[in-house]
């Protein structure tokens, strides 16, 4: 499937859900690229995998701001890659750097960068204790196995849109209690 009809079938996706994340966040190695990049030569012409151009692109047409978190020791080959592949102007952030937590201090500069709340990102890794650590900070995160593709596209805006309403059923919960115990103490001023 060419560029022009993954992005199609993105935007597609994308236009089943009433509501969506305001920042998309990346993982590189095993995530946008089928490689770890530290193991690769700056020369060397990089791919990614098949789906993830045009998804970039129907992100950035539908206006949605999309940013890198990527554990790489080495950012200067990342950055490179993120060059060559004419991908660089699609991403609002890009924190690459080597560290001991996992991706919670990316996403703390990502947050203070962007200003974007943390229950309004959505995220993509293929290492599962990144996603532990980060879907804890509230970040819908999504396990990807073989690649960001429009698969994990539409399973990361369904688990997306349902974290948004479990929140919201939350919040009306709590506004429900408040204003019941609210109108209880009037009562009992009015004895
Ligand atoms: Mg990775």
């Amino acid at each position: 499937m060419g560029d022009e009809k993954v992005k199609a079938e993105a935007l597609q996706i994308i236009g089943m859900f009433q509501v969506l994340p305001r920042l998309v966040v990346f993982d590189l190695d095993y995530t946008l690229w089928p490689f770890y990049c530290e193991c690769r030569s700056k020369r060397e012409m990089p791919s990614l995998y098949p789906h993830v151009k045009g998804i970039l692109h129907a992100f950035k047409e539908k206006g949605i701001d999309m940013a890198i978190a990527s554990r790489s020791p080495t950012a200067d080959i990342a950055k490179t890659f993120i060059e060559k592949l004419s991908i660089n102007s699609m991403f609002v952030a890009q924190e690459i750097f080597s560290s001991w937590t996992h991706k919670t201090d990316h996403f703390q500069r990502i947050h203070s960068r962007t200003g974007v709340p943390f229950n309004s990102m959505l995220f993509f890794d293929d290492e599962d204790r990144n996603i532990q650590a980060v879907s804890k900070m509230g970040v819908t995160s999504i396990l990807v196995g073989n690649g960001v593709n429009l698969g994990a596209l539409r399973q990361g805006l369904t688990e997306y849109s349902q974290n948004v309403n479990k929140i919201e059923k939350n919040k009306q919960r709590w506004r429900t209690k408040f204003s019941k115990s609210a109108s209880s103490t009037e009562e009992n001023d009015q004895k």
